[in-house]
């Protein structure tokens, strides 16, 4: 009998009545012949209200009780979903991440799987149950709860279905699937069929937030098919798997943008070994993510050095900057809150020529000014005014045809 992994999303079972559909959904899933283990994430934003909760008793709530409390978001779902199931005649049992047999680093609160040991999960399919799993959790070595990191579940429902050699591991979310670009900007977006798990890496690091990255980064390294998809429409949703049918035909995956993005430049360095591991080291260690970095070839000596954070780390960037500046003896900085990416994403890309030339000559058509410029095997990112991010991804989405896939 084949296995499916499914997990169920917070909007899915944000509600009594959403929980019955699902439990319809699974029970259609089961009469089709195929034995279930389903991942649920907490109720709607029980996990926000937790946050909150937690620090409207303390300033700093210790990570270890934090995970104790947020995981409890999950632990609701579980049985209430198990419940809907047994009132639809579908033998279900729910059962917790360690129950499940997750284990997991002690890193509260950003946890890695280390292992699962599913025996009591085999035992309940054994039986013919479907197992109803609370996401986002494990347990310790010390037999502490541990939690994932925000959005956490697909984690939880990905590493389960490489451990029960599942078939294949599907996402039921709130979109109908990942599209070639986010639809609220370009209407004729529309949801890939199937893409590779870099791809979707790339697509996620742009800016496209379907699914947790670690999720994919398993779902690779064990060639695990992923379905994404909704629970609320029918449709196949967007497979990610290693060589999707399409690669020839369409050189260009998706359009991403982000728009939470802020400029940093540092004015005049003087141009020596040691001054972009002075400038970065701060950065790194304020736990300040740093992503595209451009610097100028030097003619005076000095050179600017230009790089983009996320722009609510702007402040603290800023903080630092003046130390920053005074140590690599720079003239001083500036920095631009102003900004936008937007990435052209797909493995085509590699070894086809003109396709800076297309992207470039499509933004200048559309009178979007290109700031800074960064490639990879898979991508291609322009970094622009955040007025002109709409256009740009609509002139790229245009040109690429994606509205034809
Ligand atoms: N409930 C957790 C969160 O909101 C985990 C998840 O939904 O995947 O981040
Ligand atoms: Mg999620």
């Amino acid at each position: 009998m084949t296995l499916v992994v499914q997990k169920y999303g917070g909007t899915s079972v944000a509600t009594p009545e959403r929980l019955q559909l699902v439990a319809q959904r699974i029970r259609d899933t089961v009469a089709g012949g195929s034995s279930a283990v389903v991942v649920v994430s907490a109720m709607g934003d029980t996990t926000d209200d937790l946050i909150r909760l937690a620090h409207s008793v303390s300033a700093d709530p210790p990570e270890r009780e934090m995970d104790a409390l947020l995981s409890t978001g999950e632990v609701i779902t579980a049985p209430l979903l198990a419940m809907a199931l047994a009132a639809a005649d579908v033998p279900a049992v729910s059962l917790t991440g360690p129950q499940a047999g997750i284990r997991t680093t002690r890193a509260h609160r950003s946890a890695r799987i280390t292992d699962i040991v599913p025996v009591r999960v085999i035992e309940e399919l054994e039986q013919g149950r479907v197992v109803v799993v609370a996401g986002f959790q494990g347990s310790t070595e010390n037999m502490d709860i541990a939690t994932l990191g925000r959005g956490g579940s697909d984690t939880s429902a990905v590493a389960l279905a490489v451990a029960l050699h599942a078939e294949h591991c599907e996402i039921l979310t709130d979109v109908a699937g990942v599209f070639t670009a986010d639809p609220r900007v370009e209407p004729s977006a529309r949801v890939i069929p199937e893409i590779t798990y870099e791809e979707m890496l790339e697509m996620a690091a742009a800016g496209a937030r379907v699914m947790h990255p670690r999720a994919v980064e398993i779902g690779e390294a064990y060639s695990m098919p992923i379905r994404v998809l909704s629970s609320f429409e029918d449709g196949p949703g967007t497979l990610i798997c290693r060589h999707p049918r399409m690669e020839q035909r369409q050189k260009v995956r998706g359009i991403a943008h982000e728009t939470d993005l802020a400029k940093v430049t540092l004015l005049r360095v003087p141009d020596r070994p040691g001054v972009a591991a002075s400038t970065f080291g701060p950065f790194g260690e304020a736990g300040i993510n740093v992503d595209i970095i451009v610097q100028n070839v030097s003619h005076d000596g000095t050179t600017d050095l230009s790089f983009t954070i996320g722009q609510s780390d702007l402040k603290r960037a800023t903080a630092l900057l003046e130390d920053v500046a005074r140590t690599v003896g720079a003239e001083g900085f500036a920095t631009d809150s102003d900004i936008a990416q937007v990435s052209v994403i797909g493995t085509g890309i590699r070894g086809t020529p003109g396709m800076f030339a297309k992207i470039f000559r499509t933004l200048a058509e559309s009178g979007v000014n290109i700031q800074m410029i960064s490639s990879s095997e898979i991508d291609i990112t322009c970094i622009i005014d955040r007025a002109s991010v709409r256009e740009a991804v609509r002139a790229l989405h245009h040109a690429f045809e994606l509205e034809k896939i």
